[in-house]
């Protein structure tokens, strides 16, 4: 026989951060405590059985007005592929023009339906040599 444990967790669902204690006896939920609403039991279900992260970050771009474009993924994906994911990203650059939500990378690490998306539009802007501060004299 299993014997019951319990995990703690605080929900992130919303500002209030309600502390939530998961009861289980090896990988099945017993129950759910401490939620002041149905997302807390959720998030502490997800958090037992399939933890998920996301995060942004910037790119490099040329032919824009900035140097870095931001950039987030537009889903969470497991916690064990964020290492990937963050390699893959490093590896990205863009080039104006780019628009809000455009996908950058398909799929990220590997995980189906999770993109790589531009969190801004950026229009093309054009250099003149008096702009480029490689032509100064
Ligand atoms: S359980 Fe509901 S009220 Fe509590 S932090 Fe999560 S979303 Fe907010």
């Amino acid at each position: 026989m299993t014997a019951r444990q319990e995990q703690h967790y605080v929900c992130i669902s919303c500002p209030i951060g309600c502390p939530l204690r998961l009861v289980h006896e090896g990988d099945q939920i017993i129950e759910v405590e401490g939620q002041e609403c149905n997302r807390g039991a959720k998030y502490a279900r997800q958090e037992f059985t399939d933890p998920r992260r996301t995060f942004s970050t910037t790119v490099p771009i040329t032919g824009a007005v900035y140097g870095r474009l931001p950039v987030k993924l537009s889903a969470p994906v497991p916690r064990q592929a964020i290492p990937a994911a963050m390699a893959a990203i490093r590896l990205l650059s863009a080039e104006a023009p780019v628009r809000l939500g455009q996908v950058l990378l398909r799929d990220v690490a590997g995980v189906a339906g999770v993109d790589v998306v531009a969190c801004r539009t950026m229009d093309r802007v054009m250099i003149t040599p008096s702009d480029d501060p490689s032509s100064a004299t």
